[in-house]
C-alpha cells in the first residue's frame, strides 16, 4: 500500500471482537490512526484469549482473566451487535440493532466458528447439536463442559489434546476418539505419536484411534468397529471453519475464507480480512509469512497508517498448553541434511531434531524440558548447533546450560517480546506479570508463553535482591 493510498483520518469499522480485532484497534491507535474507529462485537463480552479457553474449562482461570486490555480511548466498542450486511456501494455495514455505520474502510475480522464433522447423527433438521454434544470456541461455552460424568472428545489436534487433558485434571472419565493413527498426526512423526499416546494413556485417557463416532443417544457414543463408549457430553474438537458468510453476501471473492491478497485486502480495496476469517490467495505461506492472526492485525495497523510491509517474522512454534505434557514443535522438517533422533519410551522422552546447514530448521521434543529451551533458543537465533547433540538434547551441553533466561530470546512470539523487552518494562515499573502483559503485550496471543512470563519475573526480583543483599 503506498502513502498516497493512506489516509490517516479515514472511518475504520471492523466486524468482529476477537484477539484480531482487538490487536488491530490496538496498534492503530499506538500508531496515532485519527479517524473514527467503530467495532462491532457479536459475543456480548470483550475481546478476550480464546486459546486460553481450556484454562477455564479446568478452573486454573477465571473467566475475566482471560480479558485482553481494554480497548484504546475514542474507540466506538459496540458489543453484543452483529454486523448483518455489507453495503459495498454506499460504505456502508449493517448490524442487527438497526443502525447502520459508514465506512471508508472495513475491516473484517469475524474469526471462525467449529467445523462439525459431516456425520448424520449431528445434523438434526432443527440445525442444533443433540443434547450433550459440545463444543469449544467461546466463553459460554467452558460453562457447560463442568461436571464429574464421562466425556467423550473426537478430534486429534492441539485443541482435543489439551481438551482431555484439561478434563482429565476435572476428575472426569475421559475417551478421546480420533480417526488418525494417534493425536497430533498432522504434528508429530510416528515415534512421538506412539510416545504421546503411551503418555496420555498414563494419564488414564482412554484412546479410540482410527476411529469415528457413528452414533450417539442415551449417553453412548458408538463407534465404527461397533464399541459403546459412556458419555454423558461429547466434545467435538474437529477444527474451525472461517466465518465468511458477510463476505460472501457482500459479493466478496470468498472459498473457505475471504480472500485477501499479501495487503490483506479482499477484492474491494477498501475491504480488508484479518484473523481466522482470512485466507491469503497466493501459496501457503503468503502474506509475506505474516501467518497468525495476531501477526495479520499488527501488519494491517502498520499499512492502514502508512507503513510499508513490515518483513516477517513468524517462526511456527507449537507447544502444548498442559502442565502433564512438556511437547513443543518447532518449525518443519522440510529440507533437512540432518536429522538426529533420541527416543527414550520408557521415561517418555523424545527428541527430533531436523538441521540445514547445521542449523535447526525443525524440531519436535517431547518430555525433554531443559532441551526445549536451548533448542527453542538455536532455533530462535538461527544459531549453528553444538557438535555434541545427544548432549544438546539432554540439556548438558555447557555451553548452553549456564545463561538460564538470555535477553535477546523471544518469550512471546505472537507479539514478539524478547527477554530484553521485559526487563525495560521491569526497570520502568512495571513489577508483576500483569503489570509487564500491559507494558509489552507479552501473553495476550496465544497464551503460551504465560508460566515463562512469571519466571522471568521471579528472576527480577531475583536480580534485585541479589544486588540489595
Ligand atoms: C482453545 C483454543 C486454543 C487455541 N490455541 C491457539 C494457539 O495456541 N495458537 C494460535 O495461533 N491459535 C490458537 N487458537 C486459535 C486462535 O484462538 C484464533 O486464531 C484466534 O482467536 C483468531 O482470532 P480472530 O479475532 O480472527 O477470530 P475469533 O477469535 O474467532 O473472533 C472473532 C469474533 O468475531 C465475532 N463475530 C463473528 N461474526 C461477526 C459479525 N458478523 N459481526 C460482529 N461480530 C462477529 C465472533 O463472535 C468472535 O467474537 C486456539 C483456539 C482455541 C478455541
Amino acid at each position: 500500500m503506498s502513502d498516497a493510498d493512506v489516509d490517516t483520518a479515514e472511518r475504520i469499522v471492523v466486524a468482529g471482537y476477537g484477539p484480531a480485532a482487538h490487536r488491530l484497534v490496538e496498534r492503530l491507535a499506538h500508531r496515532g490512526h485519527g479517524g473514527a474507529v467503530t467495532v462491532l462485537g457479536a459475543e456480548p463480552e470483550p475481546a478476550y484469549q480464546r486459546p486460553l479457553l481450556t484454562s477455564v474449562v479446568d478452573g486454573t482461570l477465571p473467566s475475566g482473566a482471560l480479558r485482553l486490555p481494554a480497548a484504546p480511548e475514542g474507540v466506538r466498542l459496540l458489543l453484543g451487535v452483529t454486523a448483518t450486511a455489507v453495503d459495498r456501494e454506499r460504505r456502508l455495514v449493517h448490524s442487527d440493532d438497526g443502525r447502520s455505520h459508514p465506512y471508508d474502510r472495513l475491516v473484517l475480522a469475524t474469526g471462525a466458528a467449529p467445523r462439525l464433522p459431516d456425520l448424520p447423527w449431528l445434523h438434526g433438521s432443527d440445525g442444533q447439536l443433540p443434547a450433550g454434544v459440545r463444543v469449544l470456541r467461546t466463553l459460554d461455552d467452558t460453562a457447560a463442559l463442568a461436571g464429574a460424568a464421562p466425556v467423550t472428545v473426537v478430534g486429534g489436534g492441539p485443541l482435543a489434546v489439551e481438551a482431555v487433558l484439561a478434563l482429565r485434571r476435572l476428575g472426569r472419565d475421559v475417551t478421546l476418539v480420533h480417526r488418525g493413527p494417534y493425536p497430533l498426526d498432522r504434528h508429530l512423526d510416528p515415534r512421538a505419536g506412539e510416545l504421546l499416546s503411551a503418555r496420555l494413556r498414563a494419564l488414564d485417557v482412554d484412546l479410540c484411534l482410527g476411529r469415528t463416532a457413528r452414533a450417539y443417544a442415551d449417553g453412548k457414543l458408538r463407534l465404527d468397529d461397533g464399541r459403546c463408549v459412556a458419555a454423558h457430553d461429547v466434545l467435538l474438537c474437529t477444527g474451525a471453519a472461517p466465518r465468511d458468510g458477510l463476505a460472501r453476501s457482500a459479493g466478496l471473492a470468498v472459498d473457505g475464507g475471504v480472500f485477501v491478497d499479501d495487503e490483506l485486502r479482499t477484492d474491494d480495496p477498501r475491504v480488508h480480512a484479518i484473523g481466522d476469517c482470512a485466507r491469503p490467495a497466493g501459496p501457503a505461506g503468503s502474506y509475506g509469512g505474516h501467518t497468525t492472526a495476531w501477526e495479520q492485525a499488527e501488519t494491517l495497523a502498520l499499512l492502514l497508517t502508512g507503513d510499508d510491509f513490515p518483513p516477517a517474522r513468524s517462526r511456527p512454534v507449537l507447544r502444548l498448553r498442559a502442565r502433564e505434557l512438556d511437547l513443543v514443535r518447532l518449525g518443519a522438517p522440510d529440507g533437512a541434511d540432518e536429522t538426529v533422533v533420541l527416543a527414550d519410551a520408557a521415561r517418555g522422552r523424545y527428541a527430533r531434531l531436523s538441521l540445514r546447514d547445521n542449523r535447526v530448521c525443525g524440531a519436535v521434543l517431547l518430555g525433554l524440558d531443559r532441551a526445549i529451551a536451548a533448542v527453542a533458543r538455536l532455533y530462535q537465533r538461527g544459531e549453528p548447533v553444538p557438535a555434541d547433540r545427544l548432549a544438546l538434547l539432554l540439556g548438558a551441553a555447557p555451553e548452553y546450560a549456564g545463561e538460564e533466561l538470555p535477553g535477546d530470546v523471544v518469550v512471546c512470539h505472537c507479539s514478539n517480546v524478547t527477554g530484553t523487552d521485559l526487563e525495560a518494562a521491569w526497570q520502568a515499573g512495571a513489577r508483576t506479570p500483569a503489570a509487564l502483559t500491559a507494558a509489552t503485550r507479552a501473553s495476550t496471543g496465544c497464551g503460551s508463553c504465560g508460566d515463562e512470563l512469571r519466571r522471568w519475573c521471579t528472576e527480577f526480583v531475583r536480580r534485585e535482591e541479589a544486588v540489595s543483599a
